[in-house]
């Protein structure tokens, strides 16, 4: 099958396209999935460069995939699934022509809903799900802090925060991606990236009267989180859930006192880890798109074999919203 492979841990370049790599058989509970169209997340850099340990080398990258099934394991949780059912998946493995996952991290898609858009909201959409709903339950007239809201999670938050009712202040790097995070629904947008452009923790103090927001939402890490920390309002919460800039490094606990901050650092797979949390994510976001109240911008479609410059461009800050793959 075609697959990109992961030898050792570097940059792009360490991402092999290959046409002749073993097709895997699905185990005991597993499913063998036909991937038509494969999800790019940020943390497939993470992997790739080894800042998140591999489980194996040579490793296929990668954490999400649509298609249709194309065998089933002996198992009984496999036998939720027919071959040809249409599904998306949420694992481990999907730069490749076919993927062995987890029946159970696996959920058919509902009529209605396009391969692309399907897999194209399904990690992302789940994640600013899970963050708006359980790492800070956000409420009608918060103030929302929000960082890289341009990118694949941030379009979807603010489109998310908007349909709350929150206040959402964000940051995005150049008036192109401001004005796509306006559009999606942020209603303060701070470009953090031009000269002359206000200090985005002078204007949220501007616009809070002093008081700071209720929540941060912050992916950037290295970067902001310790503005992000100055931003939280009294009795606020910062949640701290990606290293597009590098990890968040160790601080003392007391920093947090000052304002009984609350910190978070939480992962989808920590709030999708039974099968019932799962396809409650799975389901909401499902509705949401089927019903049009979430968008999924997909930002380009690459070809399997240009993963590599997919990355460059991830990285390189050039993108909007979703990338996506097709072998
Ligand atoms: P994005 O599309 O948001 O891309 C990353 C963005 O981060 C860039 O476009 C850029 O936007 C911003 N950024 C700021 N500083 C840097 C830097 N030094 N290098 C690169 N980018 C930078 O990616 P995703 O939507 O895939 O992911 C967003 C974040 O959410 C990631 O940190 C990811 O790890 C995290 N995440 C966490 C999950 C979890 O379970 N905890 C699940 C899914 C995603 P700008 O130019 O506007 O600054």
């Amino acid at each position: 099958m075609k697959a990109v492979i992961l030898e050792q841990n570097g940059g792009p370049d360490e991402l092999h396209y290959k046409t002749d790599y073993p097709t895997p058989a699905p185990g005991q509970d597993e499913v063998l999935v036909h991937n038509e169209v494969i999800g790019i997340n940020y943390i497939d850099t993470y992997f790739r460069t080894g800042l998140y340990p591999l489980p194996s080398k040579p490793a296929i990258i990668g954490q999400e995939a649509s298609g249709t099934i194309a065998a089933v394991g002996p198992r009984s949780k496999s036998h939720r699934f027919e071959v040809g059912d249409r599904v998306v998946w949420m694992k481990f493995g999907s730069y490749a022509e076919y993927s062995a996952v987890s029946a159970e991290k696996t959920i058919k898609v509902p009529d209605g809903i396009s391969n692309e858009d399907a897999v194209g909201g399904f990690l992302m959409g789940m994640t600013a799900l899970s963050l708006v709903k359980e790492a800070y339950p956000v409420q009608k007239g918060d103030w929302v802090m929000l960082h890289a809201a341009a990118g694949g999670v941030g379009l979807l938050m603010c489109q998310l925060l908007r349909a709350i009712g929150a206040k959402t202040i964000a940051t995005a790097g150049g008036p192109e991606k401001c004005e796509l995070a306006k559009k999606h629904g942020a209603d303060h947008v701070i470009d953090y990236k031009s000269a002359g452009a206000p200090k985005w923790l002078d204007e949220v103090k501007r616009l809070t009267n002093d008081e700071g927001v209720a929540v941060v939402y912050d992916s950037v890490g290295k970067d902001t989180w310790e503005n992000s920390l100055e931003a939280a309002r009294r009795k606020g919460k910062v949640v701290f859930y990606g290293n597009s800039s590098g990890p968040v490094p160790p601080f003392p606990i007391a920093r947090l006192s000052a304002k009984n901050i609350s910190v978070i650092r939480p992962t989808l797979m920590g709030y999708t880890h039974t099968r019932e949390e799962f396809e409650y994510y799975a389901n909401e976001l499902f509705q949401l798109v089927k019903s049009g109240d979430l968008r999924i911008r997909i930002h380009d479609t690459y070809k399997l074999e240009n993963a590599a410059q997919a990355h460059r461009d991830l990285e390189a800050r050039k993108t909007t919203g979703k990338l996506l793959l097709k072998p």
